[in-house]
């Protein structure tokens, strides 16, 4: 059973590796066995995460990529390429989160949204395809709020990450069969970074208690087994779909 879930001799690319669910996620991968390419803005933060990762015992790659720039995708997977061989997992997880009001929030803050979240994921996603060979999945980190309403005024990132289970859904539809190379979402609840330390605690923790029944944040630990899962064969007859990790939250 434990083979099932293995990623022994697998590439994983994780971009927003540089702290918080990202940086989970790669320890994850590197975990069940996978080396892993790091991507993020903050170099110094990565090569600490480059530290932990090597520690478990695989091989860490280092790579400053702004999501946002088509340009530094292509060059983060070629980079990938040229130190690891090949790529066969994609962790889509590099993204902001903002909360304006629609009727004060302006073009370039609500583009800017949109480019890092989703744009990011489909550029990363684009550029990964390219090289990946059949068995190879693609996993793209949207949030709970793909699913439910937000308690704050939050347009942008709502739909940037609704945005991400269409196109989840879309490249399973083009890719799977074709090319072999599976589609998913996760879609988190709430989880203590950097990301929800903006957030007025009582405020959050007033939401979770309404829409979740489990009434509390999630540990980051709580999103390893998805991401393993869905990384690996175990998953091998999932494809196109939106996983939530979120304490019940949308089944509320
Ligand atoms: P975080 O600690 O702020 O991490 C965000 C990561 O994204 C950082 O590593 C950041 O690295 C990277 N990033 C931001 N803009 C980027 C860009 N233009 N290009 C490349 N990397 C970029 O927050 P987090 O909570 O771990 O968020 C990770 C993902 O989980 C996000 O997509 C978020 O929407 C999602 N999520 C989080 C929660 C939660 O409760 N925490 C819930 C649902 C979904 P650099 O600044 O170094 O570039």
């Amino acid at each position: 059973m434990p083979d099932l879930f293995s990623l022994d001799g697998k590439v994983a690319v994780v971009t927003g590796a540089s702290s918080g669910l990202g940086a989970g996620f790669a320890r994850a991968l590197a975990t069940a066995g996978a080396d892993v390419v790091l991507a993020a803005r903050r170099i110094d933060l990565l090569e600490g995460v480059a530290s932990e990762v090597e520690a478990i015992g695989v091989r860490a790659v280092v790579q400053r990529c702004d999501v946002s720039v088509p340009e530094d995708c292509a060059a983060l997977v070629a980079h990938a390429m040229a130190e690891l061989g090949h790529v066969d997992i994609l962790v889509n997880n590099a993204g902001i989160g903002t909360a304006v009001p629609a009727l004060r929030e302006s073009p370039e803050e609500f583009r800017r949204v949109l480019d890092v979240n989703l744009m990011g994921a489909y550029w990363m996603a684009q550029e990964c395809a390219r090289v990946m060979q059949p068995g190879s999945s693609i996993i793209n980190i949207a949030s709970v709020l793909a699913l439910i309403k937000s308690f704050a005024p939050q347009a942008a990132y709502s739909a940037s990450k609704a945005g991400l289970v269409g196109l989840t859904r879309d490249l399973a539809q083009q890719w799977s069969g074709r090319r072999g190379i599976r589609v998913n979402t996760i879609a988190p609840g709430y989880f203590a970074t950097d990301m929800t330390d903006e957030v007025p605690r009582e405020m959050l923790q007033e939401f979770i208690d309404h829409t979740s029944p489990l009434k509390r944040l999630g540990e980051p630990h709580e999103l390893d087994g998805a991401v393993v899962f869905l990384a690996s064969a175990a998953s091998s007859y999932v494809t196109g779909i939106t996983l939530p990790i979120d304490g019940g939250m949308s089944g509320h």
